[in-house]
């Protein structure tokens, strides 16, 4: 395993639309996967994409597990929402590609899931609360999308902003 340097904005490999996994789950990606989930927990994080360390595949890791509970890693090859809530809820949302910046994002409450477990198999499972936010947060970077792109417009320029200067004073 080993952790990955973790892609910020405004670089644009984060616009990119990532492709499907094909022929099934391989230990190429589960190597990925491995490393990814690694960088996660290296950064902290809750959930990560592919992308977000540079590779335009449709894999997402996560962990919702509360500090001091037991880890609870979760693997998505290829999710695909099946079905949205009508309901709506507003949450807090950030992001590793978008360090520091936190804004309410408004999504559906619950949602149904089909994905590519770790060892290939596909399952269908229904989402609500911080399980069903972090999914579709992430099932956005799959196509190129950033929370902050739910935000207005004034937003997001700030954020990108702030982003670019904390960087360039880390680099000092
Ligand atoms: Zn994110």
């Amino acid at each position: 395993m080993a952790i990955r340097p973790i892609l910020t904005v405004p670089d644009p490999v984060l616009k990119q639309r990532s492709k499907p996994v094909e022929g099934g789950v391989t230990d190429v990606h589960r190597a990925l996967m491995d490393d990814m989930l690694e960088t996660m927990y290296d950064a902290p994080g809750i959930g990560l994409a592919a992308i977000q360390v540079g590779e335009p595949l449709r894999i997402i890791v996560m962990d919702l597990a509360r500090e001091g509970e037991e880890k609870q890693p979760r693997f998505f090859v290829n999710p695909e929402i099946l079905w949205t809530s009508d309901d709506k809820k507003p949450w807090e949302e950030g992001c590793l590609s978008v360090p520091d910046i936190y804004d309410e994002v408004e999504r559906p409450a619950r949602v149904r899931l089909r994905y590519m477990t770790y060892d290939g198999k596909t399952v269908e499972e229904d989402a609500e609360g911080l399980f069903a936010v972090c999914i579709q947060h992430e099932m956005d970077h799959l196509e190129g999308v950033l929370f902050i792109d739910h935000l207005s417009r004034l937003k997001r320029e700030s954020a990108v902003r702030k982003v670019k200067k904390a960087e360039r004073e880390r680099a000092l």
